[in-house]
């Protein structure tokens, strides 16, 4: 039976990105022109993709993959994150002892395979082990942390506590209580980490940009047009995480969350004296409706803050501009030192949830794969997802896969309006506990 589904929702670029608007402008796209084949066709250049087309390529040399993005490689949700690699989950499910330890072996994976590649091909990302800061403002953030702690060494996970003396030492800013440090996640700049991942693919692998996927023929094989192409493969991998159910899957049980960053310019050898601290750092917030922060290894300030509920996947001018000034009071209220800086950049980016947190992992029909929902954490886990669906399509018997297949299938979402309703209360909610975390 073949079916035809034409996309009703395709992404665009709204040249806010600071991450990818910093770097130099990249050579021209390779745009998909004409009718192609291949033998795999990837859809989605971000973290699950390129991780997907590289283990294809690798696991079948003689094969051609054909990487399909709609957009430049970096202009997505990739390449618009808080850039933390991370590797230990934000809490602790002490039910799920087995779980967390699959978990851990994919995520620790993914950032031995992305250290591998930054070193290997020499990715200009600013990679730093530095690790990061569970930061707490807060009494009830604290009280937060340190359940997160207790959590950590339940799974002989070294954590190290600081006071408030030890935080204001590290990061520069008095306004934190104290936090918890871990030693494992990696801080880059994600546009360079994923532009390099792409220039790195292998030679069996056609990458092109500027080619959204506008409609999709499913059949004994699958053809995806583009508006100057088509290619036509025995097989499609998707990973195109936001945007899934407009390729005919999982509408019913997905849903797209929006959050935000800001980044300021390079600060200046005097307010980088007063800013004080050591070196980069990056915190993580102990409360979900809190900050995130990043003192980058090229000098600029990121603030990330503020999750939306974006059905419609686009959000205006105006509410962007609201959303900057939440980002300029979190930076007033913890950075007073820099009374001139500002930011340069203010932008949205994409997150792909379920209700349970599941994630969508292996086949969706027959010639259909997937490495989907990484839930907000998709450096390593989309990473890792990614090359574990290679082996899984290819049949590979591996830990990868053994691993993924733990993790629970999303489950359905109740029907809207109750869904939207839902999702804006807790929201709503994750804000207001946040207090001064935000
Ligand atoms: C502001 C912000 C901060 C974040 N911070 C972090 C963080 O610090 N650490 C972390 O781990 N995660 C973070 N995330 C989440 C992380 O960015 C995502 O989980 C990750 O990008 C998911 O990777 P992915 O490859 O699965 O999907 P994506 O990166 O969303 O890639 C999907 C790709 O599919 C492409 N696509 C979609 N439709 C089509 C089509 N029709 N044709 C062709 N291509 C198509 C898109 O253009 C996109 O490039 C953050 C997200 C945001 C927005």
């Amino acid at each position: 039976m073949s079916r035809r589904i034409t996309l009703d929702r395709l992404p665009r670029d709204d040249r806010t990105n600071g991450w990818y608007y910093t770097l130099l402008p990249p050579p021209p796209a390779r745009v998909l022109e004409g009718e192609q084949t291949a033998d795999w066709l990837v859809v989605g250049a971000g973290f699950a993709g390129l991780g997907a087309a590289r283990r294809l390529a690798e696991l079948r040399p003689n094969d051609r993959v054909a990487l399909v993005e709609a957009q430049r490689v970096g202009l997505g949700a990739a390449g618009r994150n808080s850039g933390f690699a991370i590797d230990l989950p934000h809490g602790v499910d002490m039910n799920q002892i087995e779980r967390n330890r699959a978990q851990l072996r994919l995520v620790r994976s993914a950032l031995e395979h992305l250290d591998t590649m930054v070193t290997t091909h020499q990715i200009a990302c600013q990679w730093s082990r530095r690790g990061k800061i569970h930061a707490a403002a807060t009494d009830a953030g604290m009280r937060q942390i340190e359940a997160f702690a207790q959590g950590l060494s339940l799974i002989d996970e070294p954590a190290t506590l600081m006071d408030a003396e030890a935080t204001r030492r590290y990061l520069g800013t008095s306004y934190y209580k104290g936090g918890v440090y871990t030693a494992g996640c990696a801080l880059m700049q994600p546009a360079a980490l994923v532009r390099g991942l792409a220039r790195a693919l292998p030679m069996n692998v056609d990458l092109y940009e500027d080619s959204p996927v506008v409609a999709v023929d499913y059949g004994t094989s699958v053809r995806a047009e583009t508006p100057k192409g088509a290619i036509t493969a025995p097989r499609m991998v998707l990973c195109s995480e936001a945007f899934t159910p407009a390729f005919g899957f999982l509408g019913d049980k997905l849903f797209t969350l929006y959050t935000f960053g800001s980044l300021t310019r390079p600060l200046d050898d005097a307010e980088v004296k007063a800013l004080g601290g050591e070196g980069d750092w990056g915190i993580i917030p102990a409360s979900r409706g809190g900050t995130t922060l990043r003192y980058t290894q090229d000098r600029r300030i990121l603030v990330r803050n503020v999750v939306r509920y974006v059905p419609g996947l686009h959000v205006g001018d105006a509410a962007l501009a609201r959303i900057r000034e939440d980002h300029v009071h979190a930076f007033r209220a913890r950075f007073p030192m820099l009374p001139d800086v500002g930011f340069d950049y203010t932008w949205g980016g994409s997150l792909c949830i379920s209700k349970n947190r599941g994630t969508v992992f292996g086949k969706l029909a027959d010639n259909v794969f997937a490495a989907l929902c990484q839930n907000g954490v998709g450096v390593t886990k989309g990473t890792i997802a990614g090359r574990a669906v290679a082996e899984y399509a290819t049949g590979l018997d591996s830990q990868h896969v053994a691993d993924m297949m733990l993790f629970p299938e999303p489950e359905l979402l109740p029907n809207r309006p109750f869904l939207d309703v839902g999702v804006r209360a807790e929201l709503a909610m994750a804000r207001w506990h946040a207090g001064a975390e935000h």
